[in-house]
C-alpha cells in the first residue's frame, strides 16, 4: 500500500466549438473527435485530466504561457509552433480551405480585392489568409471562433472565410450554408501539444496511448462514430 503513484491529473485545453472534433451536445457536455480520443488515451495511460473550452487563441495562449498542461484543438502540427510548443505523434491529417456562402458567385483568391475576410484568431487558417493578403488586397476581420466567423459569411459582411477542410465540410453536411471553393492548402497534420521542453511525461503517455487505441480499433471507432455514421 501506498507505493502506487497516484494518477496524475492535468489541465487540457480544448476549442468551443469546432466539430466534429470538438462541441458540446444537449446538456452542455463536450462531445467529439478529440475529446473520444483524450478518454481513450487516459484510461489506457491511467491519468485524469479536467477539460478546458476556451477559443482557440486562447487555449494556444495559455498553453505557451504554462496555465495548461496540454492542447487537444484540431491544432496543426507547423514548424512555428514547434519553436514553442512540443507535439505527439499526428492523429488526423488536414488542410486548409476558402469558403463562400452558398449563393456567392466568389470562387478565386482575385475576386477578394478589396473585400472583407473572416479569419479565427491563432488559426492555420488565418495565417495562410495572412500570407496571401497583400498579393490579392482583402481586409480582414477576426473572430474567436468558428461559428462566428461563419456566420459573418453567411450574412454577407465577410467575402470568405479560410476553415480546416474537415471541420468545413462537416460543417456544411449538417447545415451551415457555406461551401468550399478552393483546394486544400497544407497545414501539417493534427496533433497534442504541450509547452516546449513541459510535461514530456503527459506527451509520452498519449504517444503511448495513441498507438494503443490505434492497434486494439478504438481509434477507427471513434472516427467512424463522428465520421461515417454521422453522415
Ligand atoms: N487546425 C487549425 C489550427 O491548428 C485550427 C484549429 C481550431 O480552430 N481549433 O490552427
Amino acid at each position: 500500500v501506498g507505493t502506487q503513484a497516484q494518477a496524475k491529473t492535468y489541465t487540457i485545453a480544448t476549442d468551443t466549438t469546432f466539430a466534429p472534433f470538438e462541441f458540446q451536445a444537449k446538456g452542455g457536455k463536450y462531445k467529439g473527435i478529440d475529446i473520444d480520443i483524450l478518454k481513450a488515451i487516459s484510461k489506457k495511460e491511467n491519468f485524469n485530466y479536467k477539460l478546458k473550452a476556451i477559443s482557440f487563441g486562447a487555449a494556444v495562449q495559455q498553453l505557451s504561457a504554462n496555465q495548461v498542461d496540454g492542447v487537444i484543438a484540431g491544432m496543426n502540427v507547423t514548424d512555428e509552433r514547434k519553436k514553442t510548443f512540443d507535439f505527439s505523434n499526428a492523429y488526423y491529417t488536414s488542410g486548409v480551405v476558402m469558403a463562400v456562402a452558398k449563393d456567392s458567385n466568389v470562387k478565386k483568391f482575385s475576386q477578394l480585392r478589396g473585400k472583407t475576410v473572416a479569419l479565427k484568431t491563432g488559426t492555420a487558417g488565418s495565417a495562410y489568409a495572412k500570407s496571401i493578403q497583400n498579393k490579392y488586397g482583402f481586409k480582414i476581420k477576426y473572430f474567436n471562433d468558428s461559428n462566428n466567423m461563419y456566420n459573418d459569411v453567411k450574412v454577407g459582411n465577410s467575402v470568405a472565410c479560410f476553415e480546416d477542410y474537415p471541420v468545413m465540410s462537416y460543417g456544411i453536411k449538417n447545415g451551415i450554408a457555406l461551401k468550399i471553393v478552393s483546394k486544400q492548402y497544407d497545414a501539417g497534420d493534427y496533433g497534442f501539444a504541450v509547452k516546449k521542453g513541459k510535461n514530456a511525461e503527459l506527451l509520452k503517455k498519449f504517444n503511448a496511448g495513441l498507438k494503443a487505441i490505434k492497434a486494439d480499433g478504438t481509434y477507427d471507432k471513434i472516427i467512424n462514430k463522428y465520421l461515417k455514421s454521422d453522415q
